[in-house]
């Protein structure tokens, strides 16, 4: 067993937790997107394969036929079939932006094909657009998507319609297409990044204490539901200090009530900056406070402790207060329920009270 992550590996875990934290919550959504929209295009192309197209040749009908029913209409059922299943998320984004390209090359190899091409033309936008809003690609796979579709477009253009009275009109509507695409897409993005952030500022209010700003026991349940069964799979442990500030009531009766929440909001702070990022600060309740930390081994777990209680010994208080803590200490062993964590950081507490205060105690098994 590992006994100790390092401060860096630990920090390092933070950081790019939060920075992938956006993109997992944005994967989750995008992907259900593609799963519909995809579902829903399909269906769309199965449907517009029968319908009487008097204006196309017969070769061009059965090339529609063919390709739309035996290419595009599946390639978009099976990408939704598989976005619906989280283990091929890797390739959701990069298999849509090649079935977009396909669909792309089919439509021009048809309007080679077709006498009369106008009617096909809106479905050279509606598949620019489509990818940039509706599919919910990514702005990075939805601009190359788009794109390459573009170019093909175009160069198709140039080829086969450059003598035609609408080449102008048409190239003009492709990049009209191109940038109410672009832009919305950018505006969808910036939304759901706006969405997001609300989202995590209102679930920092429903997880934080006011006056402490530490978390609150919300936030102890949700982790303790992640780092168990983690430490379960992984054979790892992790620390559990509960620590309650001596004779604090006197405090209170002494110096009044506002002294007493400006010496919790100074503590918090302290203990704060000398712990890790990657430790969980709980308000436990009035005068209690409760860390989970990474360190694996009783010897480390107690190190910290005890260095908590001589930070809180030696802090200056704004009021001039003087405050000792009192910590109990455990860690997590192989087949522990939150409660026994718990049951057991508070008799270390209760023996470091009975002892005298102003001390640390470990309870192990
Ligand atoms: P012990 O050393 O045994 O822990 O003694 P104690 O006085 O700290 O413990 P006790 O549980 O008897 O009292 C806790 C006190 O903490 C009671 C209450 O006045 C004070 N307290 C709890 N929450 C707050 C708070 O939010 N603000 C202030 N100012 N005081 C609080
Ligand atoms: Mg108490
Ligand atoms: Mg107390």
């Amino acid at each position: 067993m590992q006994h100790q992550l390092d401060t860096h590996q630990a920090e390092d875990f933070v950081e790019l937790h939060s920075m992938n934290q956006f993109h997992a919550w944005d994967q989750r959504r995008r992907r259900k997107q593609i799963a519909q929209v995809c579902c829903l295009t399909g269906l769309l192309y199965l449907i517009f394969s029968v319908i009487p197209k008097p204006w196309a040749s017969a070769e061009a009908q059965n090339a529609m036929l063919t390709l739309y029913t035996l290419l595009i209409a599946p390639g978009l059922l099976i990408i939704s079939f598989l976005a619906f299943k989280s283990r091929y998320v890797k390739w959701i984004e990069p298999l849509l932006a090649i079935h977009i390209l396909l669909a792309a090359i089919c439509h021009v190899y048809i309007n080679a094909k077709l006498e009369v091409f106008e009617p096909l033309l809106a479905e050279g936008y509606l598949m620019v657009i489509w990818t940039f809003i509706v599919s919910g690609l990514t702005p990075r796979f939805a601009v190359l998507s788009a794109l390459l579709s573009l170019i093909t477009f175009s160069i198709y253009a140039c080829l086969a319609l450059a003598d035609s009275p609408l080449f102008y009109i048409h190239l003009f509507w492709l990049g009209c297409s191109f940038s109410f695409g672009l832009a919305g897409a950018l505006i969808y993005d910036h939304s759901r990044r706006a969405e997001f952030a609300t989202q995590l500022a209102y679930r920092e209010l429903a997880v934080t204490d006011p006056l402490t700003q530490c978390f609150n026991r919300n936030e102890l349940e949700r982790r303790l539901k992640i780092e168990i069964p983690r430490c379960e799979r992984e054979d790892q442990s992790f620390s559990v200090l509960m620590l309650d500030l001596d004779n604090f009531k006197a405090v209170n009766d002494t110096f009044g009530h506002e002294a007493g929440d400006l010496a919790l909001a100074q503590t918090a702070n302290v203990i704060r900056q000398s712990i890790r990022k990657s430790d969980t600060f709980i308000r436990w309740g009035g005068e209690e406070f409760l860390i989970l930390t990474l360190n694996q081994a009783p010897e480390q777990a107690l190190a910290m402790a005890e260095k908590l209680r001589l930070l809180i010994q030696t802090c200056q208080y704004d009021n001039g207060l003087q405050l000792t803590v009192s910590i109990g200490v455990t860690i997590y062993y192989l087949g522990d329920q939150q409660t026994d964590l718990i049951n057991r950081a508070d008799s270390g507490l209760y023996q470091a009270k009975s002892e005298g205060r102003n001390c640390c105690r470990f309870v192990g098994t």
